[in-house]
């Protein structure tokens, strides 16, 4: 008999499987809630294959291709993360790896960033085996390891070692997008607006380091390592990075304006401004994907007030709007100047994927479908996720984890923070419209 496909208990269940990621490959593993998703998909009659590196397997992904009605059409990934950031448990108002049902919201690490995704995904996929229904192309459903650290175990090793396992996929649907996120027009009434993700900011990490001699600090040289560091650190905070509008950021200010009832002028870059004031905290990842953004994170030199140490080091958090790679490689290079050696200790583009086009229509439709009078809008995000991996292997790329209005008002909370948690209500919104978008696209 199959598990009852209700994704409230299918959520608390996979949160009650401890999938911290501390980042740089330690972890608690994902095995245990892999094997459990392959578990209960095998019961329900499919079969669900586990990767793993083969020098870790405590980090498996779960995937799992599933034909459809028509094998002409291209196929589509949709895909979720195991893996949660890491818990202050003594901050929590309960157990972080409870499963808590409490006040109308699911509690627990990852509640809301994915596991509730993963357990859409699921149900979904239950639901189909017990009314012999599916979708109309084929999917592969993939549930990795490793998304909150550089997906070296999870997406981005499955790209590189096993694309077959993605063959004649054109798309792929991941984290994050399609919420229900209630913003105040400028007549004051409130529109439910839904972030589709086509587009995501490029992940640069600079590291620096900078040389000189070192000595005793009594009998200054004026131009050793920290102040050669300082010097480009300097350049690189007080630099005034120019507005680069990419198409879906351009097309995510007019798709706002005009349902809040504002104007914007992308000539303009004062329009512009105006516009993303006026949204407020609405405005979300726009007050930062309009441009790039350079924030030096980590800094290290010396061991002692009088000596002179001969090195310093920095590390930069440098974001990239699509299109503006090599303008950007090119600017951080005349700001950090030829006195500092620098690489990039990581470093991911940007992707973007069409805003129109028969997935992005797709996605619209689903939300449409659900809530008439709802919004869907395109959305660049500020951070990275697993679809740069997947963009690798050519698949358009769109962020689509849905959650629905709740009736009192509750939004999902505490996403890599306390007491995360997302509503039941919203929950099972998300997941019929999931499982309504893999039918009908
Ligand atoms: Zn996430």
């Amino acid at each position: 008999m199959s598990a009852e496909p209700d994704v409230v208990n299918l959520l608390s269940s996979l949160i009650r499987y401890d999938t911290q990621n501390f980042g740089g490959g330690r972890s608690r593993g994902e095995t245990p809630c892999a094997e459990f998703i392959a578990g209960l998909l095998r019961d329900a009659g499919y079969e669900p294959q586990l990767w793993h590196r083969p020098d870790s397997p405590d980090r498996a992904n779960v995937v799992l291709r599933l034909p459809g009605r028509d094998s002409e059409l291209e196929g589509l990934v949709v895909q979720g993360h195991l893996d949660v950031v890491p818990v202050e448990a003594d901050e929590w108002s309960v157990d972080p790896f409870g499963g808590v049902v409490r006040d109308g919201y699911v509690y627990g690490r990852g509640a809301a960033d994915m596991k509730d995704m993963c357990s859409s995904m699921l149900a979904t996929l239950l639901q189909w085996a017990r009314e012999d229904a599916g979708p109309r192309r084929d999917l592969v459903f993939a549930f990795v390891a490793d998304e909150e650290d550089a997906g070296q175990w999870g997406a981005e090793w499955l790209v590189a070692e096993h694309p077959e396992l993605f063959a004649g996929c054109a798309a792929a649907v991941g984290e994050d997008g399609g919420v229900c996120t209630p913003m105040r027009a400028a007549d004051g009434s409130i529109v439910r607006l839904y972030p589709i993700s086509c587009a995501e900011r490029g992940t640069m990490h600079v590291r620096l380091t900078a040389r000189g001699a070192s000595g005793h600090a009594s009998r200054p040289s004026g131009d050793d390592a920290v102040r050669r560091l300082l010097d480009a650190l300097h350049r690189l905070t007080h630099h005034d990075w120019p507005l680069r509008l990419s198409d879906v950021v351009a097309a995510q200010l007019v798709a706002l304006a005009d349902p809040l009832g504002y104007e914007v002028d992308l000539d303009d870059e004062a329009s512009i401004a105006a516009l993303v004031d006026a949204l407020g905290e609405d405005a979300g990842p726009l007050r930062f994907t309009t441009r790039v953004s350079s924030t030096p994170t980590m800094l290290s030199a010396g061991s002692k007030v009088n000596v002179v140490p001969g090195v310093a080091t920095a590390e930069v958090d440098v974001r990239c709007p699509p299109g503006a790679v090599d303008e950007t490689d090119a600017m951080l290079a005349e700001l950090i100047g030829d006195k500092v050696e620098w690489e990039y200790s990581s470093r991911q583009d940007p992707v973007s994927s069409p805003v129109g086009g028969p997935w992005y229509d797709a996605l619209c439709a689903a939300v449409r479908a659900a809530d008439p009078e709802g919004v869907p809008f395109p959305n660049c995000m500020g951070g990275g996720t697993d679809a740069k991996a997947f963009a690798k292997l050519g698949m358009a790329t769109y962020g689509f984890t849905p959650l629905g209005p709740d009736p009192d008002g509750r939004r999902f909370a505490g996403v890599h923070g306390v007491d995360e948690r997302v509503p039941l209500e919203s929950l099972r919104w998300g997941q019929r419209v999931l499982r309504d978008f893999l039918e009908r696209v």
